[in-house]
């Protein structure tokens, strides 16, 4: 069965005002490519309920990339190799999308379901994406591997879960220096509370939060950003299962 034919438009503007960034002619084609091979790669395995070209576009492309923007915007561009890491990917958010758009760095996607690690391989090959790599793990195991462990430079994850477990599979894979981008839709302060009151055991500090509207529905975004500042006790994490079920507190 053929993938239906739907064409992404480019939202040019859009891209521009809400990020004072917009995609070039080859990066709007290869955003296309991947929007067929996603909805292609979706008929078999169920990676994503998001599909019109609109939702895709809002709460995939530009939803993934937003949260990296001030890399999008940095003068002189960031040419630096960095190690990053999309805990929790699912069908490729937002790693997909900022793989292609930073080629100079390499993006790890990891996730617990081989499955769909397996499905975003068999995208990544259709699109000849060589700087990702594919990590069908649990995030509580990956980091207390030392080939992963304080590797990694930028950690992403986008809905998996409380901020504080987030936290605690994220800290335990960042180099000291290294930061957490969380991608929330609302963002309180009692949730911010409960994720400061944390912190300092898994070696982390808040750094910002910087809200975000979405360019087409105006939906509520926010971006937490965490920097790591001392090195995280082998403690953490603590075994699969524990960080969701029970958050540190
Ligand atoms: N980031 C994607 C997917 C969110 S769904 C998006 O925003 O669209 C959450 C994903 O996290 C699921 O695919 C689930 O398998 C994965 N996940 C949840 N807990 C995990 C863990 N402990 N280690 C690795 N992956 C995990």
């Amino acid at each position: 069965m053929n993938a239906p034919a739907d064409i992404l438009p480019s939202y040019t503007e859009q891209w521009q005002a809400s990020l004072g960034w917009y995609p070039n002619a080859a990066q709007q084609q290869r955003f296309q490519q991947l929007y067929a091979a996603v909805l292609e790669v979706n008929q078999h395995i169920n990676l994503t309920r998001i599909t019109s070209p609109e939702d895709f576009w809002e709460k995939h492309l530009w939803d993934s990339l937003q949260g990296v923007a001030s890399y999008l915007t940095d003068s002189p561009p960031t040419d630096s190799a960095l190690r990053v890491i999309d805990i929790g990917t699912g069908g490729g958010f937002p790693g997909l999308p900022v793989a292609m758009v930073f080629p100079q760095w390499s993006v790890a996607l990891l996730d617990a379901t081989r499955k769909k690690i397996a499905a975003l391989e068999s995208i990544g090959q259709t699109l000849t994406l060589s700087n990702i790599s594919y990590l069908p793990e649990r995030a509580e195991h990956l980091g207390h591997q030392p080939l992963h462990r304080e590797a990694y430079d930028v950690a992403l994850l986008r809905a998996v879960g409380p901020a504080n477990t987030c936290a605690e599979y994220a800290f335990p894979l960042l180099k000291l220096g290294g930061r957490a981008i969380l991608y929330r839709g609302q963002w309180s302060p009692a949730e911010e509370a409960g994720l400061v009151a944390v912190l300092p055991r898994l070696g982390g500090q808040l750094q910002d939060v910087r809200p975000m509207t979405t360019p087409l529905t105006q939906g509520v975004r926010h971006n937490v950003i965490l920097t790591k500042v001392s090195r995280t006790s082998d403690k953490y994490p603590r075994l699969p299962g524990i960080p969701a079920k029970s958050p540190l507190e």
